[in-house]
């Protein structure tokens, strides 16, 4: 707690005299562009990784990035907390990226390897069932980069399936049908710090330097997202 007690006086002195105008322009409204979903994991600072500023990312975060899917009628069929994030993000705020990024040596993807029904974290085992597609699909398909460890193939995978879970709520569908809405993967590896984008061409993940940055950032202006 004194760490954060002291961060809180450091960014009051001086970080906070940088974002006077900003934090003001935003004090009534948001306009992100962007619904961030990633894990929980400490490592792992959005902001921190895009470079983004207050107002840039309306982030949803939880144990493992997961999306549990919609039944036909686009009610979550986990809690209604992700679900509701994502209608704010996307009707009411009208987000054109919805980025679910996953990481390497992610605590959730080693729960789900190992099969983890510790009756000390029963919440925690049934929350991670939402990511046993990605197991099975590992298992039956195997991983998209066979030099990774194996919850590492887990998580890339992971990724995958909880962006096709997105893709099970009506509103999401129909906007990325219309081309209103784009989804993208991608996958933090902590140790160098580089985050890598699923190619559906290649099918893998590819690391975002600039040269890929600006194909990526090219291809959006075509699709006008
Ligand atoms: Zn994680």
């Amino acid at each position: 707690m004194r760490k954060l007690l002291t961060g809180i006086v450091d960014f009051h002195e001086r970080l906070r005299p940088q974002y006077a105008d900003r934090f003001r322009d935003l004090a009534f409204a948001q306009s992100p562009d962007t619904l961030f979903i990633t894990c929980s994991d400490s490592r792992v600072v959005p902001e921190l990784l895009a470079s983004s500023h207050p107002g840039d990312l309306f982030t949803m975060r939880n144990v493992g990035n997961l999306v549990p899917p919609a039944t036909a009628d686009g009610i979550s069929t986990g809690d209604l907390s992700e679900a509701s994030a994502i209608e704010y993000a996307v009707q009411l705020l009208g987000v054109s990226n919805i980025v679910v990024c996953g990481h390497s040596e992610c605590g959730a993807m080693k729960g789900v390897l190992a099969r983890n029904t510790s009756p000390e974290t029963p919440n925690l085992a049934k929350w991670l069932n939402h990511a046993n597609r990605a197991a099975f699909r590992l298992e039956h398909e195997g991983p998209l980069d066979d030099t990774l460890k194996p919850h590492d193939q887990l998580s890339q995978l992971n990724v995958l399936v909880q962006i096709e879970h997105l893709m099970s709520y009506p509103l999401v569908h129909d906007r990325v049908a219309a081309g209103e809405l784009h989804l993208s993967g991608w996958w933090f590896e902590i140790a160098t710090g580089d985050i890598y984008v699923y190619e559906r061409t290649s099918r893998s993940f590819k690391i975002i330097d600039r040269h890929h940055a600006d194909e990526l950032i090219a291809r959006l202006a075509v699709k006008g997202v």
